[in-house]
């Protein structure tokens, strides 16, 4: 895929949706690095459902300390993997009082150094609450990047690297954003939307799928 390319499909994604976000619900950064941990193999809507009852009584890294492990459970048990969230979540937070005066750190390593939190959490904070150019790469992001030809790879962190390289940088910031959501509704992973796709004409995917 071209330069030019590239960059028509990112015009068209910016006037199909001006200004995308996550669809995780959030006050603030501590707010969305739970919801993001909870949310590994689970939907947005799950985990939306869930912190709509635990955020109003427990949105700092004290108050979630303070309820505990199995007082966490009781308000995430039906997201997957709960009892492993919730263990995590927990040392997360007392990390986080103990190291970063309880706040969302900023930099990728402290991130990282978090229980639950890989380099694709890290990535979605680092770019969602602090603007940097990361890109998350998930299973909607991987899929998108190879049939379309914007950035194939053969695993993540390639798939990653070349969209950072390749994506023009004025839409780079909000390029995780876009992928996703076109993953999510458009180019889902079985049945592709491709005659109702606003990039048909530009992807490069063999077996659109067109009826
Ligand atoms: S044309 Fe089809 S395969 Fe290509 S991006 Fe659109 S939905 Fe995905």
């Amino acid at each position: 895929m071209n330069k030019q390319i590239r960059q028509t499909i990112f015009e068209r994604f910016k006037a199909h949706t001006p200004n995308p976000t996550t669809e995780l619900q959030y006050e603030n950064p501590f707010e969305l690095l739970i919801a993001v941990i909870l949310s590994a193999q689970a939907t947005d809507k799950g985990v939306n459902k869930a912190t709509a009852k635990l955020y109003p009584v427990a949105n700092t890294p004290e108050a979630i300390v303070a309820l505990g492990e199995e007082g966490l459970k009781h308000y995430i048990k039906t997201i997957g993997l709960f009892n492993s969230k919730a263990a995590n979540i927990i040392k997360t937070c007392e990390l986080l009082i103990r190291d970063h005066q309880s706040k969302v750190p900023q930099e990728r390593a402290a991130l990282e150094l978090l229980p639950g939190v890989g380099r694709k959490t890290a990535n979605v904070i680092l770019n969602t609450v602090f603007r940097l150019p990361t890109m998350a790469v998930d299973t909607h992001i991987y899929r998108v990047a190879n049939r379309t030809k914007i950035a194939p790879g053969k695993n993540v962190l390639e798939v990653e690297k070349r969209l950072l390289r390749h994506i023009p940088k004025e839409f780079l910031l909000d390029a995780h954003h876009w992928l996703i959501l076109h993953g999510r509704y458009t180019c889902t992973a079985r049945s592709p939307r491709c005659g109702s796709c606003i990039i048909e004409d530009l992807c490069e995917f063999r077996d659109k799928n067109l009826d």
